[in-house]
């Protein structure tokens, strides 16, 4: 495709997006993230989707990009917040006490979105230590001082703060050193590789997480080899393909509210 092709497409995508909003096509996932020491499910991530009426479901993938670039990146995060503080409520009711991460965007990130999102939690009446903002460690994104008051806010507030994605960048190590965090977020790219020289970089943040009073989560945990990695570097929790895929809501509440 070429250019002007492809940028047609991704205009008809966002207008069909605009659209999905008010039919109801957007959901969430949820998948768990089990405690390494307990094996218990701690806290969930909500994972958005998109029921389009003509593509079936689509992944982040193909939607994310084009909502940042047609200025619909904060409806997505609006409402992931709206429907994942919902089900987290629901579910706490119901004696499921377990945690909820959301991810944003960089270009989400302001002041103005943590104030936000703290007069929310008020309302929605859901404990403020249940939800972690996760934000993204891409190049993408240079922490300026308004974000991180952004991220000093949210935490101050009660919220965790995750940096998710780390390792995938080349300032890793020092923005764990230097943001306000109470969670990282081991990148599946490093618990996807199995040489013994990424064990350094790993430790060294775990260190610095550990200081930091910080939760060490590793993501896309596929195998056996994997999941004894995981907890050979001394990760807190993890989640992956090997416990559970993203989930919607009928099939990851037995596993949170049943059989217990
Ligand atoms: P992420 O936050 O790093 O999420 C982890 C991704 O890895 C998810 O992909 C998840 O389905 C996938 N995953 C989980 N377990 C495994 C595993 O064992 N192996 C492998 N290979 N993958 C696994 P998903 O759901 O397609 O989301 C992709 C990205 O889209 C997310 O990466 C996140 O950055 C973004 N995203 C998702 N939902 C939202 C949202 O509501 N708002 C924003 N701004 N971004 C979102
Ligand atoms: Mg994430
Ligand atoms: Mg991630
Ligand atoms: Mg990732």
């Amino acid at each position: 495709m070429g250019d002007g092709s492809r940028l047609a497409a991704e205009a008809e995508l966002a207008g069909q997006l605009r659209h999905a909003f008010v039919a109801g096509e957007l959901t969430a996932y949820y998948q768990p993230q089990y405690d390494l020491a307990t094996g218990r499910i701690v806290a969930l991530e909500a994972l958005c989707r998109w029921n389009h009426p003509l593509q079936g479901l689509l992944l982040p993938a193909r939607f994310i990009d084009v909502a940042e670039h047609h200025g619909l990146i904060s409806a997505v995060g609006r409402f992931m917040l709206e429907e994942s503080g919902r089900q987290a409520v629901d579910w706490n009711r119901r004696g499921a006490h377990v945690g909820m991460s959301i991810n944003t965007s960089p270009s989400e990130l302001s002041i103005q979105f943590a104030e936000r999102l703290l007069r929310r939690l008020a309302e929605l009446d859901l404990p403020y230590r249940s939800l972690t903002v996760e934000v993204t460690e891409s190049p993408a994104i240079s922490y300026s001082r308004a974000e991180v008051f952004a991220l000093e806010t949210l935490i101050d507030g009660g919220v965790g703060v995750s940096i998710d994605d780390f390792g995938t960048g080349a300032a890793s190590l020092q923005l764990v050193r230097r943001l306000p965090l109470t969670e990282v977020k081991i990148d599946k790219s490093l618990v996807h590789d199995l040489r013994r020289s990424i064990d350094g970089l790993v430790g060294t943040c775990i260190a610095i997480a550990r200081e930091r009073n910080a939760v060490v989560v590793a993501e896309g945990v596929e195998t056996q080899e994997q999941f004894e990695r995981v907890i050979h570097w001394g990760c807190d929790r993890a989640q992956g393909y090997f416990f559970s895929p993203p989930l919607p809501v009928a099939d990851v509440e037995p596993l949170l509210l049943g059989a217990a």
